[in-house]
C-alpha cells in the first residue's frame, strides 16, 4: 500500500459503521465490499433536526465575518484531504480520478467553499427618495435540509452546504443512500473545523428519511438534487410545513449544432458535454442536433475522440471514463439502447456492455439515424450514450429542443457567435451554452426551467435562495 492509500483507507475508517450495523456498501466499478454505511432511521431525523435547530441561532449570531472565515479554514481542510476524498469517491461513486471526475469534483469542492465563504450579499436600498426609505435585508432562515443524488455527491452537498452555512443556516444533509460515505467524510472533514451540531448528517437504507426530513416541522428549507420524480414528492411533503424549496431535477438537454460549425474543432468540447462523468450528469449534453451538411462529419469527429477516451476502473490513473454506478442505472441504460437500435438507430461506436470491464461498465455509445419520439432521444438516458438527429431547417431543431419538458441546460454550436446567440435566446432552458456544454462557475446562478426545476444556486443568488428576505420600511 502507498501512503495515499493508506489516507484513503483512513478517512473511511472515519465514517463508516461496524459490519453487524451498518449496510455494505461496493465499489462501483468490481462490486466488491467498500465499506459500511452507517444506518439511520425516521426517528434519527427528529434528532438531527433538534440539535441543528439548538445548534442554529448562535451560529447565526456569529455574523458573516466569523462564518465566512470558518467556512475558508473548511475549505482548507477539504484541500488537505484532496487525494484520500478523491479516491474514496472514486471507488464509490465509480468515476474515475482522471478527466473531468473525481479530483476535478474535489477541486470544485474547494472552489464553490471559498466562494460561498466570500460572496457578498449586501443590502439593496429600493426606495429612497426623502419622503420614503425601504432596504431589503437578508437573515438566515433557520435549519436547511440537504437531499442529495449518486451522481455528484460531494459537489452536490457542498453547493447545499456552503451557502445555507454561510448564510448562519444550520443542515441536517442527506446523502444518496448509493454513495453516503464520500458525503460522510466530506461532512467529516467540514466538522473539523465547524461548531458542533451545525451540520448533521442522516443516512438511510431506505428513502423514508428523505421523506420524513422534507415534511419535518423543524425544517425551513429543502434543498433538493435529483429526479424529477423525487422532486415532486418533496413538493407534497413541504406543504405539512411550508418549506421554502430549490429543485435541482433532472434534465435532457439537447445541442444544436449549425451548419456553420468546424466538427473537428467542436468534437472534444461536444465528447465531455456528454459523457463528463460517464454521462452521469444532471446537465449533459442528452440529444445532439446536427445540421445535414455536416453530419456525417460531426459523427466521425465525435466518434474519433471517444475512441481516445479509455473505459475502467476509476483508480487506474490511465482512465477517464467508469461504470454506470449502479445496477438499476446500467439497466436504464441498457433498456434504452437496445430500443434505439431495436427502432433502426445506426450504431457509430459502442451499443453494448463491457462485461470484461466489470458488471456495471456499459461502452462509451454514440447512436446516428434516431428521431425524436424515440426513448433515447425523449427520455434522460444518464450514462455514456448520446443520440445524434439529423436537421435540415433549424426552426425544426429549436423546436425539437424546445418540446420536452425538462428545461435544465442546453447549446448552439457555431463559428458565429452572433448567430448562435439568436438560437440561443429561444431555447427553454436554465442555462445555454455556446460552444460548449454544462460548465458551471461558482459565480453564475445555474438552475432550471419547466420540470427540471425551480431556484438558483451559485454566488450571491444561491445566498438569497438559503435566506430570509426582509424589508426595513421607513
Ligand atoms: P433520486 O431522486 O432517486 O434521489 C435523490 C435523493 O432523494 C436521494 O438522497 C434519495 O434518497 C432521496 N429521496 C428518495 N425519496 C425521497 C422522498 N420521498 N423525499 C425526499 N427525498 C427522497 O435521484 P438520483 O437517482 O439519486 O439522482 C439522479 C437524478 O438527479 C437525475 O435525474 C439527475 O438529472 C438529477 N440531478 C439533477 C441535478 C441538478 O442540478 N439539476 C444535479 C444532479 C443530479
Amino acid at each position: 500500500m502507498t501512503d495515499v492509500q493508506t489516507a484513503d483507507e483512513v478517512l473511511l475508517a472515519r465514517v463508516q459503521a461496524a459490519p453487524e450495523t451498518g449496510r455494505a456498501i461496493p465499489d462501483a466499478a468490481t462490486g466488491e465490499l467498500l465499506g459500511y454505511a452507517p444506518e439511520h432511521a425516521v426517528a434519527d431525523v427528529d434528532t438531527a433536526v433538534a440539535r441543528t435547530k439548538a445548534a442554529q441561532l448562535s451560529w447565526e449570531e456569529r455574523g458573516h465575518e466569523s462564518r465566512g472565515a470558518l467556512l475558508l479554514v473548511a475549505a482548507d481542510a477539504v484541500e488537505a484531504n484532496a487525494e484520500a476524498l478523491a479516491r474514496l469517491l472514486s471507488r464509490e461513486q465509480g468515476k474515475p480520478l482522471n478527466g473531468p471526475n473525481a479530483r476535478f469534483e474535489v477541486d470544485a469542492c474547494v472552489t464553490w467553499l471559498r466562494e460561498a465563504a466570500t460572496a457578498v450579499l449586501e443590502p439593496q436600498t429600493i426606495v429612497d427618495d426623502g419622503a420614503d426609505y425601504a432596504e431589503l435585508t437578508y437573515r438566515a432562515l433557520g435549519v436547511v435540509a440537504a437531499i442529495g443524488p449518486w451522481n455528484w455527491p460531494i459537489l452536490v452537498a457542498i453547493w447545499q452546504i456552503a451557502p445555507s452555512l454561510r448564510m448562519g443556516n444550520t443542515v441536517v444533509i442527506k446523502p444518496s443512500e448509493y454513495t453516503p460515505l464520500s458525503v460522510l467524510a466530506l461532512v467529516d472533514i467540514l466538522n473539523e473545523v465547524l461548531p458542533a451540531d451545525v451540520l448533521v448528517p442522516v443516512v438511510s437504507g431506505d428513502r423514508e428519511v428523505g421523506a420524513r426530513l422534507a415534511s419535518h416541522p423543524g425544517i425551513a428549507k429543502v434543498m433538493f438534487t435529483g429526479s424529477t420524480a423525487t422532486g415532486r414528492k418533496v413538493v407534497e411533503a413541504s406543504a405539512a410545513n411550508l418549506a421554502r424549496l430549490t429543485l435541482e431535477l433532472g434534465g435532457n438537454d439537447a445541442g444544436i449544432v449549425l451548419p456553420d460549425a468546424d466538427p473537428a474543432a467542436i468534437a472534444e468540447g461536444l465528447f465531455w458535454g456528454a459523457f463528463i462523468n460517464t454521462g452521469q450528469t444532471c446537465a449533459a449534453l442528452k440529444r445532439l442536433y446536427v445540421h445535414e451538411s455536416i453530419y456525417e462529419a460531426v459523427i466521425d469527429a465525435l466518434a474519433k475522440v471517444a475512441g481516445q477516451m479509455p473505459m475502467g476502473h476509476g483508480l487506474d490513473e490511465g482512465n477517464v471514463l467508469g461504470p454506470l454506478q449502479n445496477e438499476k442505472q446500467f439497466h436504464i441504460v441498457k433498456r434504452l439502447v437496445d430500443d434505439a437500435i431495436a427502432r433502426g438507430g445506426r450504431v457509430i461506436v459502442g451499443g453494448e456492455p463491457a462485461p470484461e470491464l466489470g458488471a456495471n461498465f456499459f461502452r462509451t455509445t454514440i447512436i446516428a439515424d434516431l428521431t425524436d419520439g424515440v426513448p433515447l432521444v425523449d427520455e434522460e438516458q444518464f450514462g455514456p450514450v448520446l443520440p445524434v438527429i439529423r436537421y435540415t431547417d433549424v426552426e425544426d431543431a429549436i423546436a425539437s429542443a424546445n418540446r420536452l419538458d425538462t428545461g435544465l441546460g442546453g447549446s448552439v454550436w457555431s463559428s458565429d457567435r452572433a448567430a448562435a446567440r439568436a438560437v440561443a435566446a429561444r431555447l427553454r432552458a436554465g442555462t445555454v451554452w455556446i460552444n460548449s456544454h454544462g460548465t458551471v462557475h461558482p459565480k453564475v446562478p445555474f438552475g432550471g426551467v419547466k420540470s427540471s426545476g425551480y431556484g438558483l444556486e451559485f454566488g450571491v443568488e444561491g445566498l438569497k435562495s438559503v435566506a430570509e428576505p426582509r424589508i426595513v420600511n421607513g
